[in-house]
Protein backbone atom coordinates (compact mmCIF):
# COMPACT_ATOMS: atom_id res chain seq x y z
CA UNK A 1 0.00 0.00 0.00
CA UNK A 2 2.46 2.48 1.22
CA UNK A 3 4.89 1.66 -1.61
CA UNK A 4 8.18 3.72 -1.72
CA UNK A 5 8.20 6.40 -4.84
CA UNK A 6 12.10 6.68 -5.81
CA UNK A 7 12.94 10.08 -7.48
CA UNK A 8 16.35 11.41 -8.07
CA UNK A 9 18.69 13.13 -10.42
CA UNK A 10 21.05 12.29 -13.50
CA UNK A 11 24.58 13.81 -14.34
CA UNK A 12 28.05 14.02 -14.25
CA UNK A 13 30.51 14.68 -11.54
CA UNK A 14 26.86 16.17 -9.67
CA UNK A 15 28.13 15.30 -5.85
CA UNK A 16 26.05 18.49 -4.89
CA UNK A 17 23.32 18.91 -6.10
CA UNK A 18 20.22 21.80 -5.57
CA UNK A 19 17.61 19.26 -6.36
CA UNK A 20 18.69 16.46 -3.76
CA UNK A 21 18.53 19.62 -0.76
CA UNK A 22 14.53 21.08 -2.18
CA UNK A 23 13.05 17.74 -2.33
CA UNK A 24 14.35 16.37 0.81
CA UNK A 25 12.75 19.49 2.94
CA UNK A 26 9.92 19.26 0.72
CA UNK A 27 9.42 15.69 1.48
CA UNK A 28 10.07 16.50 5.25
CA UNK A 29 7.48 19.42 5.18
CA UNK A 30 4.94 17.57 3.66
CA UNK A 31 5.46 14.64 5.78
CA UNK A 32 6.20 12.49 2.72
CA UNK A 33 8.08 9.40 4.33
CA UNK A 34 7.79 7.02 0.86
CA UNK A 35 9.21 9.20 -1.51
CA UNK A 36 13.24 9.82 -1.27
CA UNK A 37 15.80 11.62 -4.19
CA UNK A 38 18.81 10.30 -4.60
CA UNK A 39 22.06 11.23 -7.08
CA UNK A 40 22.83 9.35 -9.74
CA UNK A 41 26.44 10.22 -11.14
CA UNK A 42 26.04 8.27 -14.42
CA UNK A 43 29.83 7.74 -16.57
CA UNK A 44 27.69 7.39 -19.08
CA UNK A 45 24.45 7.75 -20.61
CA UNK A 46 23.89 3.54 -21.18
CA UNK A 47 24.15 3.21 -17.25
CA UNK A 48 20.43 4.47 -17.03
CA UNK A 49 19.24 1.43 -18.28
CA UNK A 50 20.26 0.31 -14.91
CA UNK A 51 17.65 2.21 -13.10
CA UNK A 52 15.09 1.86 -15.25
CA UNK A 53 15.25 -1.38 -14.30
CA UNK A 54 14.55 -0.25 -10.45
CA UNK A 55 10.17 -1.00 -10.02
CA UNK A 56 10.02 1.70 -7.72
CA UNK A 57 11.43 5.01 -9.84
CA UNK A 58 8.84 7.02 -10.57
CA UNK A 59 10.71 9.65 -12.65
CA UNK A 60 14.23 11.68 -11.84
CA UNK A 61 15.98 15.57 -13.13
CA UNK A 62 18.20 15.18 -16.09
CA UNK A 63 21.30 17.73 -15.77
CA UNK A 64 24.17 18.25 -18.13
CA UNK A 65 25.65 16.44 -20.08
CA UNK A 66 22.72 13.86 -20.37
CA UNK A 67 19.47 16.70 -21.14
CA UNK A 68 19.72 15.73 -25.29
CA UNK A 69 21.61 12.17 -24.45
CA UNK A 70 18.25 10.94 -22.53
CA UNK A 71 16.23 11.52 -25.62
CA UNK A 72 17.06 8.32 -27.01
CA UNK A 73 16.48 6.43 -24.18
CA UNK A 74 13.00 7.30 -23.75
CA UNK A 75 9.29 6.41 -25.23
CA UNK A 76 7.19 9.77 -26.01
CA UNK A 77 8.36 13.38 -24.87
CA UNK A 78 6.40 15.87 -24.35
CA UNK A 79 4.91 19.08 -27.11
CA UNK A 80 7.80 21.29 -25.45
CA UNK A 81 10.58 18.88 -24.83
CA UNK A 82 10.39 17.79 -28.32
CA UNK A 83 9.94 21.16 -29.25
CA UNK A 84 13.43 22.68 -27.70
CA UNK A 85 15.29 18.99 -28.18
CA UNK A 86 16.17 18.69 -24.41
CA UNK A 87 14.66 16.78 -21.15
CA UNK A 88 15.50 17.71 -17.28
CA UNK A 89 12.50 15.68 -16.11
CA UNK A 90 11.56 12.31 -17.17
CA UNK A 91 8.49 10.51 -16.00
CA UNK A 92 7.83 6.47 -15.49
CA UNK A 93 4.22 5.31 -15.35
CA UNK A 94 3.64 1.69 -16.19
CA UNK A 95 6.95 0.86 -17.45
CA UNK A 96 6.51 4.06 -19.94
CA UNK A 97 9.17 6.54 -19.66
CA UNK A 98 8.07 10.49 -21.10
CA UNK A 99 10.30 13.10 -21.44
CA UNK A 100 9.25 16.98 -20.07
CA UNK A 101 11.63 20.82 -20.08
CA UNK A 102 10.55 22.07 -17.12
CA UNK A 103 13.31 24.79 -17.62
CA UNK A 104 11.25 26.28 -20.22
CA UNK A 105 8.52 26.69 -17.40
CA UNK A 106 11.18 27.96 -14.47
CA UNK A 107 12.37 30.79 -17.19
CA UNK A 108 8.97 32.08 -18.40
CA UNK A 109 7.71 32.64 -14.97
CA UNK A 110 11.45 34.45 -14.29
CA UNK A 111 10.92 36.56 -17.69
CA UNK A 112 7.09 37.06 -17.04
CA UNK A 113 7.98 38.56 -13.70
CA UNK A 114 10.50 40.75 -14.47
CA UNK A 115 9.59 42.06 -18.20
CA UNK A 116 8.39 45.39 -19.25
CA UNK A 117 6.35 46.32 -21.66
CA UNK A 118 8.75 48.40 -23.76
CA UNK A 119 11.20 44.80 -23.60
CA UNK A 120 10.43 42.84 -26.97
CA UNK A 121 13.67 41.88 -28.36
CA UNK A 122 16.69 40.03 -27.11
CA UNK A 123 19.82 38.67 -26.86
CA UNK A 124 20.71 35.37 -26.14
CA UNK A 125 24.43 34.36 -24.68
CA UNK A 126 25.00 31.03 -25.52
CA UNK A 127 23.87 28.28 -27.76
CA UNK A 128 23.27 24.87 -25.65
CA UNK A 129 20.68 23.14 -24.29
CA UNK A 130 19.45 25.70 -21.94
CA UNK A 131 19.74 28.59 -24.28
CA UNK A 132 16.97 26.37 -26.40
CA UNK A 133 15.01 26.24 -23.98
CA UNK A 134 14.75 30.19 -23.81
CA UNK A 135 14.62 30.71 -27.54
CA UNK A 136 11.26 28.06 -26.98
CA UNK A 137 10.05 30.52 -24.53
CA UNK A 138 10.70 33.89 -26.20
CA UNK A 139 9.22 32.25 -29.22
CA UNK A 140 5.82 31.40 -27.41
CA UNK A 141 6.01 35.03 -26.54
CA UNK A 142 6.57 36.25 -29.94
CA UNK A 143 9.31 38.03 -28.55
CA UNK A 144 12.38 38.75 -31.38
CA UNK A 145 16.02 37.51 -30.35
CA UNK A 146 19.56 37.27 -31.86
CA UNK A 147 21.86 34.69 -30.54
CA UNK A 148 25.50 35.30 -29.93
CA UNK A 149 27.79 32.57 -29.11
CA UNK A 150 31.50 31.30 -30.06
CA UNK A 151 29.96 29.77 -33.55
CA UNK A 152 27.84 31.99 -34.10
CA UNK A 153 28.01 35.19 -37.20
CA UNK A 154 27.47 37.15 -34.04
CA UNK A 155 29.54 36.15 -31.28
CA UNK A 156 31.81 37.71 -28.32
CA UNK A 157 34.32 39.40 -30.64
CA UNK A 158 32.10 41.35 -33.11
CA UNK A 159 28.99 42.36 -31.00
CA UNK A 160 28.49 46.26 -30.55
CA UNK A 161 27.04 48.45 -27.70
CA UNK A 162 24.99 49.46 -30.52
CA UNK A 163 23.19 45.67 -30.91
CA UNK A 164 23.06 45.87 -27.07
CA UNK A 165 21.17 48.96 -27.38
CA UNK A 166 18.98 47.80 -29.65
CA UNK A 167 17.82 44.72 -27.65
CA UNK A 168 16.52 45.30 -24.70
CA UNK A 169 16.36 41.85 -22.88
CA UNK A 170 19.48 40.22 -22.12
CA UNK A 171 19.78 36.36 -21.22
CA UNK A 172 23.45 34.91 -20.11
CA UNK A 173 22.78 31.46 -21.36
CA UNK A 174 26.38 30.36 -20.56
CA UNK A 175 28.23 28.74 -17.56
CA UNK A 176 31.24 31.27 -17.80
CA UNK A 177 31.48 32.91 -14.17
CA UNK A 178 29.74 29.88 -12.17
CA UNK A 179 31.80 28.82 -8.95
CA UNK A 180 34.58 28.24 -7.84
CA UNK A 181 35.28 30.51 -11.20
CA UNK A 182 33.59 33.72 -10.03
CA UNK A 183 35.85 36.12 -11.49
CA UNK A 184 34.89 35.18 -14.99
CA UNK A 185 33.03 37.08 -17.18
CA UNK A 186 31.84 37.16 -20.84
CA UNK A 187 33.66 39.67 -23.11
CA UNK A 188 30.64 41.97 -23.52
CA UNK A 189 29.85 45.14 -24.71
CA UNK A 190 28.39 46.81 -21.06
CA UNK A 191 28.68 50.11 -22.25
CA UNK A 192 25.18 49.54 -24.04
CA UNK A 193 23.19 48.57 -21.05
CA UNK A 194 20.79 51.06 -19.18
CA UNK A 195 18.06 51.64 -17.10
CA UNK A 196 15.94 50.23 -20.58
CA UNK A 197 17.80 46.81 -20.18
CA UNK A 198 16.43 43.52 -18.30
CA UNK A 199 19.65 41.04 -17.27
CA UNK A 200 18.79 37.36 -16.71
CA UNK A 201 21.79 35.40 -15.96
CA UNK A 202 20.72 31.84 -15.96
CA UNK A 203 23.52 31.09 -13.28
CA UNK A 204 22.12 30.82 -9.77
CA UNK A 205 25.83 30.06 -8.11
CA UNK A 206 27.21 32.73 -7.13
CA UNK A 207 23.92 34.69 -6.20
CA UNK A 208 25.43 37.95 -8.23
CA UNK A 209 27.83 36.95 -11.17
CA UNK A 210 30.61 39.22 -12.30
CA UNK A 211 28.15 39.33 -15.32
CA UNK A 212 25.46 40.54 -13.33
CA UNK A 213 27.46 42.96 -11.30
CA UNK A 214 28.57 44.46 -14.46
CA UNK A 215 25.42 45.14 -15.75
CA UNK A 216 23.48 46.30 -12.52
CA UNK A 217 26.23 49.22 -12.82
CA UNK A 218 25.27 50.42 -16.02
CA UNK A 219 21.75 50.68 -14.30
CA UNK A 220 19.96 47.74 -15.42
CA UNK A 221 17.71 45.61 -13.61
CA UNK A 222 19.03 42.40 -13.11
CA UNK A 223 18.07 38.98 -12.32
CA UNK A 224 20.08 35.55 -11.62
CA UNK A 225 18.85 31.94 -12.38
CA UNK A 226 17.34 30.93 -8.91
CA UNK A 227 13.96 31.51 -9.24
CA UNK A 228 14.16 29.63 -12.51
CA UNK A 229 15.68 26.70 -10.92
CA UNK A 230 12.94 26.40 -8.08
CA UNK A 231 10.50 26.94 -10.73
CA UNK A 232 11.68 24.04 -12.78
CA UNK A 233 11.45 21.73 -9.52
CA UNK A 234 8.34 22.72 -8.61
CA UNK A 235 6.66 21.75 -12.13
CA UNK A 236 9.46 18.59 -12.09
CA UNK A 237 7.01 17.74 -8.66
CA UNK A 238 4.21 18.59 -10.49
CA UNK A 239 4.71 16.27 -13.08
CA UNK A 240 5.41 13.21 -10.88
CA UNK A 241 2.29 14.03 -8.45
CA UNK A 242 -0.75 14.51 -10.44
CA UNK A 243 0.14 10.45 -11.56
CA UNK A 244 0.47 9.44 -8.35
CA UNK A 245 -2.36 10.47 -5.98
P1 LIG B 1 25.52 23.66 -22.31
O1 LIG B 1 24.48 22.90 -23.06
O2 LIG B 1 26.83 23.01 -22.00
O3 LIG B 1 25.78 25.01 -23.14
C1 LIG B 1 26.73 25.96 -22.72
C2 LIG B 1 26.80 27.11 -23.71
O4 LIG B 1 27.74 28.04 -23.17
C3 LIG B 1 27.31 26.73 -25.09
O5 LIG B 1 26.67 27.52 -26.06
C4 LIG B 1 28.79 27.09 -25.03
O6 LIG B 1 29.31 27.56 -26.23
C5 LIG B 1 28.76 28.30 -24.13
N1 LIG B 1 30.04 28.50 -23.47
C6 LIG B 1 30.68 27.66 -22.61
N2 LIG B 1 31.84 28.21 -22.21
C7 LIG B 1 31.95 29.40 -22.86
C8 LIG B 1 32.95 30.42 -22.89
N3 LIG B 1 34.06 30.32 -22.14
N4 LIG B 1 32.73 31.50 -23.65
C9 LIG B 1 31.62 31.61 -24.39
N5 LIG B 1 30.65 30.68 -24.43
C10 LIG B 1 30.82 29.59 -23.66
O7 LIG B 1 24.97 24.15 -20.91
P2 LIG B 1 23.44 24.52 -20.54
O8 LIG B 1 22.70 23.34 -20.08
O9 LIG B 1 22.89 25.31 -21.68
O10 LIG B 1 23.67 25.46 -19.25
C11 LIG B 1 24.22 26.74 -19.37
C12 LIG B 1 24.16 27.47 -18.04
O11 LIG B 1 22.81 27.67 -17.65
C13 LIG B 1 24.81 26.70 -16.88
O12 LIG B 1 25.52 27.63 -16.10
C14 LIG B 1 23.66 26.15 -16.11
O13 LIG B 1 23.94 26.02 -14.73
C15 LIG B 1 22.61 27.25 -16.32
N6 LIG B 1 21.25 26.71 -16.18
C16 LIG B 1 20.49 27.23 -15.20
C17 LIG B 1 19.18 26.77 -15.02
C18 LIG B 1 18.34 27.34 -13.94
O14 LIG B 1 17.33 26.72 -13.59
N7 LIG B 1 18.68 28.49 -13.43
C19 LIG B 1 18.68 25.77 -15.87
C20 LIG B 1 19.51 25.27 -16.88
C21 LIG B 1 20.79 25.75 -17.03
P3 LIG B 1 29.91 26.65 -27.39
O15 LIG B 1 28.70 26.10 -28.08
O16 LIG B 1 30.68 27.64 -28.20
O17 LIG B 1 30.76 25.61 -26.71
Amino acid sequence: MNSKKKLGLIGRNISYSFSKKFFEDKFQRLMLNSFSYDIFDLKEIEEVETLFSNPELLGFNVTIPYKEKIIDYLDNLSDEAEKIGAVNCVLIENGKKTGYNTDAFGFEKTLMLHKKPHQQTALILGAGGAAKAVQYVLDKNNISYQTVSRKSDINFENLTPEMVREHTIIIQCTPVGTFPNVKDCLQFPFDGLSGEHLVIDLIYNPNYTQFILNAAEKGAKTVNGYYMLEQQAEKAWEIWNNQKK
